[in-house]
């Protein structure tokens, strides 16, 4: 019997000179990026915990342990694939994602059409399937202080059978 299945995901990083701020797959022209040990791709990070998450599989951080030396600095876009690679082995296929990215600066809104691009070609989606917003924080909380970044995801999964 056909099946659909929801997931939630979310992640944050701490924002630090000297470091790409990369969203989405995109590396956004800013004086401070993201830490982490990977790429730091906190939209894609969240992305992957909502895959994970709608078929019970854990989270990231058990599937690409942060100890690991094959990980650093790696991108973020080959973790989402493989997270993708895993749904589609269960019998799971991506219906349609939807996101929000939560920070003070910069601007983002003219790269949302490229994340949006990558994000549907990792995900085999057309990309009217494939939602992802971005709200400041009115300066409030950690986001707003410009000390982070976090994004969430909801994801959709469908059954082929
Ligand atoms: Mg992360």
């Amino acid at each position: 019997m056909a099946d659909i299945r929801i997931g939630y995901g979310y992640d944050a990083h701490a924002l630090q000179a000297g470091r790409p701020l990369i969203l989405g797959g995109v590396d956004i022209p800013h004086e401070r990026g993201l830490l982490g040990h990977s790429d730091a791709d906190v939209l894609y990070h969240a992305l992957c915990d909502a895959l994970l998450g709608a078929l019970a599989l854990g989270d990231i951080g058990q599937h690409f342990p942060d100890k690991d030396p094959a990980y650093k600095n790696i991108d973020s876009g080959i973790l989402l694939k493989k997270v993708f690679e895993l749904i589609g082995e269960a019998g799971y296929r991506v219906g349609n994602i939807d996101a929000t990215l939560r920070l003070q600066r910069p601007k983002v809104a003219p790269f949302i059409p490229r994340m949006r691009r990558n994000i549907a070609e990792i995900l085999s989606l057309s990309v009217d399937r494939v939602s992802v917003k971005a709200t400041t924080t009115e300066r409030m909380g950690f986001e707003g202080e410009e000390r982070g970044v976090s994004a969430s995801a909801v994801v959709l999964l469908l059954s082929d059978l």
